[in-house]
């Protein structure tokens, strides 16, 4: 995607929802949805903000793209689950999600994937796993030094687990401040947020009205953010996860990992 809009104006990125930070960090999404499902704003600068230090700096490949759904019109749609892995709720995700043959993408918190690492071992085969922080602090209140090493951290110990590098951050919180973006660019990664999350709140002991309000929402190309571990109220999406499951395959929605979505997604067209 990013080949697609490098060649626009800053103006005509800014109407689109296409987000530009730091003159070469650009991304694009579905802002609106994302602002409306996300109570707290982001924080907007803090020490780092989007460049850091004087001379050269390492800036990956000097860009960084932010997606908060697919861009398609194909009926594809991600289930995320974050902050695992823990022993309480991750296998029954898991095993759900393998009754069902759903792909999924797991952004996990590198400390926990050294703890738990026995609960996901062997059993990621078909799921994704990005970089949830190495400890689930706030990132855009760290020094860009701190920001980096906490992330580099995380995706040793992923990229350990799975054998594989992760490519995907989604910041704790969702907070794109201070050092988050300079950092996820040296790792040369792609920015994930969501365009939907669970309202495990609105639905308590109710997991089939959950699953239904979730089904209801789901659109061409939704992220869907739910958590694998948390408070217990979270257990009534988690609950209803076959019911959302068979409720979005009987709209024709096919389940794919967040990587997979992106690759089906397609640039935005510049009206001129
Ligand atoms: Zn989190």
């Amino acid at each position: 995607m990013a080949e697609g809009v490098r060649g626009w104006g800053r103006r005509d990125l800014l109407r689109r929802g296409v987000l530009v930070v730091g003159g070469v960090v650009v991304g694009a999404g579905t802002s609106e949805a994302w602002w409306a499902t996300h109570r707290r704003a982001p924080v907007a600068a803090g020490p780092g903000a989007a460049t850091v230090g004087n001379g050269q700096q390492d800036v990956g490949s000097g860009a960084l793209e932010v997606f908060w759904s697919g861009r398609t019109s194909q009926r594809l749609v991600a289930l995320t689950f974050d902050d695992g892995p823990a022993p309480q709720w991750t296998p029954m995700v898991l095993d759900t999600l393998a009754r069902h043959r759903v792909p999924a993408t797991f952004f996990m918190v590198g400390a926990q994937v050294r703890r738990h690492a026995d609960v996901v071992r062997d059993r990621l085969a078909e799921h994704e796993v990005g970089n949830h922080s190495w400890d689930h602090r706030n990132l855009a209140e760290l020094d860009p030094t701190e920001a980096y090493d906490d992330l580099r951290r995380s995706h040793d110990a992923i990229a350990e687990l799975t054998g594989t590098q992760p490519t995907l951050l989604r910041p704790p919180f969702g907070q794109m401040g201070g050092a988050v973006l300079h950092a996820a660019a040296r790792l040369d990664y792609q920015l994930v947020l969501w365009s939907l999350q669970m309202v495990e709140r609105e639905f308590p002991d109710d997991p089939a009205g959950h699953a239904r309000r979730i089904v209801n929402e789901v659109r061409p190309g939704t992220i869907v953010l739910g958590h694998d571990v948390g408070a217990r109220r979270r257990l009534v999406a988690l609950r209803g996860l076959t019911d959302m499951i068979n409720g979005l395959r009987s709209r024709g929605y096919t389940f794919v990992t967040v990587s997979a979505l992106l690759r089906a997604s397609v640039a935005p067209t510049p009206t001129r």
